[in-house]
């Protein structure tokens, strides 16, 4: 399998090689060169183990990695999660299903790829012996899950950026809790946005990347997106057969990339399946799949935080596909969107999408409403889902996170303040982080200083 960039100049890539590389060079996303089919994986008549699916799924994607290789990073990517069935199905009512991404490490759906891929990367340094170094930003959910993949990993050296007041108490405890002397949480002087564009510009010093052997774990990369469709298809298969047909995914969405990893499945024989956009009042996507229209708007802080976003960076793969695989157009779209900060398009194709958007006023009610009907406690995120829910067929909704990372919310909605272990055992650990400002140059020194290779 081969992967080519949406915007038509990126190559013609190996999947390590597309992994590694993250963002195309011509700006664009990789994609695969051609959808495989998934339908011998929907075939039998015993549901496989998740991690057998994973496998099954991964060899049609990494051909470039000895299938060997391949079965032990995913054996230990979901060895760590606290439920035996990786993603658990929860049944509220006949027609509605809850999926489970929370029981990973770090207590978010971000750990479903992030500890696959810091098992893929250490295969990789092994195989090449080149070090490398992992470089990010994060305004909370992904820098933990990041941090944790990468925990321990022998020749690889994190540092994650974040806004110094801008992140949840347990969420920077996530970060620098960690006890690892591979993983460096620096505390930025500055928002999100200070943080994001210094780390752009260490990016953009070509010298320093090849020096450093520097990574990126954003949410464009293309591992992180395949490993999530492995759970579209592992809850598909614990479905009662009757209730797989007209089947829709409610999907709590910010950047695109987990509803994406469905509706890819779709493409690739997933049958009859409809995916539904849940935005908070961040609702770009929203406004598009009513409207037909892109336009970007200023990100408003909201509870459910990992979903305050405005460019969808995934969206540019579902363009890809909307505008027929034609780079030119993809290239010609984003340009005159990066310009003007909106796109109308003429004629939008929503294809299996549907859309909903919920405030804090609603995400507060379906916390209250979910818990008092079924006796359930979504997280904020996944109390967006249940906005305005299709009335026919069967819904899985998918919970991206765990209620005790948002202990505040939920106690004002319900009058619960719901823990969990793994958060409970931080409370116990000394933080480590590093103040710092958002200057390339400060940054690029820490780092120079802080690499120093573990013995091999
Ligand atoms: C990251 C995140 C989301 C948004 O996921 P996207 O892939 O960006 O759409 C939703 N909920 C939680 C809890 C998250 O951490």
């Amino acid at each position: 399998m081969r992967y080519v960039s949406t915007r038509g100049n990126g190559g013609l890539l190996g999947f390590c090689e597309a992994v590694e590389t993250g963002l195309a060079p011509d700006g664009g996303l990789y994609v695969p060169e051609k959808l495989p089919s998934l339908k011998p994986l929907l075939e039998g008549d015993k549901a496989p183990a998740y991690p057998e699916l994973c496998k099954a799924f991964f060899r049609l994607f990494a051909t470039d990695i000895d299938p060997a290789v391949l079965d032990d990073c995913i054996d230990r990517a979901y060895a760590r999660f606290d439920d035996p069935a990786i993603a658990p199905l929860r049944r509220l009512r006949e027609d509605l299903f809850v999926l489970e991404l929370f029981h990973g490490p770090t207590l978010a759906f971000k750990d479903f790829a992030l500890q696959l891929l810091g098992n893929l990367y250490e295969a990789q340094i092994r195989r090449t012996g080149r070090p490398i170094t992992v470089l990010g930003a994060t305004s909370g959910d992904t820098g933990a899950a990041a941090i944790h993949g990468l925990l321990g990993r022998e020749n690889v050296h994190t540092f994650i950026l974040y806004p110094a007041n801008g992140v949840s108490p347990l969420q920077e405890r996530q970060m620098t809790c960690t006890g690892a002397d591979n993983v460096f949480a620096l505390a930025i002087k500055g928002t999100f946005d200070d943080a994001q564009s210094a780390l752009k510009e260490v990016f953009g010093d070509p010298g320093f990347r090849a020096e450093t052997g520097l990574s990126a774990v954003n949410s464009i990369n293309l591992a992180r997106v395949l490993a999530q469709c492995v759970y579209y298809l592992h809850a598909w298969w614990q479905l009662p057969p009757a209730a797989r047909e007209n089947l829709c995914y409610v999907v709590p969405t910010g950047n695109f990339g987990n509803i994406l990893a469905g509706w890819w499945c779709e493409k690739m024989g997933l049958p009859e399946a409809t995916f539904r956009i849940a935005t908070n009042r961040n609702d770009i996507l929203y406004r598009l799949f009513t409207t037909g229209r892109y336009e970007l708007a200023r990100v408003a802080p909201s509870t459910a935080p990992s979903m305050d976003i405005q460019v969808a960076s995934n969206f540019e793969r579902f363009l890809y596909y909307h505008e027929g695989g034609d780079p030119d157009r993809v290239r010609s779209i984003m340009s005159r969107f990066r310009e003007d900060g909106r796109y109308h398009f003429e004629q939008f194709d929503r294809d299996r999408f549907s859309a909903s958007r919920a405030d804090d006023e609603r995400i507060r009610h379906h916390i209250r409403e979910v818990y008092r009907e079924f006796g359930y406690l979504p997280d904020p995120h996944t109390a967006c889902a249940f906005e305005d829910l299709p009335g026919e067929g069967t819904k899985v909704v998918l919970a991206t996170a765990h209620p005790a990372k948002f202990p505040t919310v939920i106690e004002e909605a319900v009058g619960i303040h719901p823990t969990a272990p793994a958060l409970e055992a931080l409370k116990a650990r000394q933080p480590r982080s590093f103040p710092l400002e958002p200057d390339p140059a400060a940054i690029k020194d820490f780092i120079r200083n802080h690499r120093t290779d573990s013995p091999s």
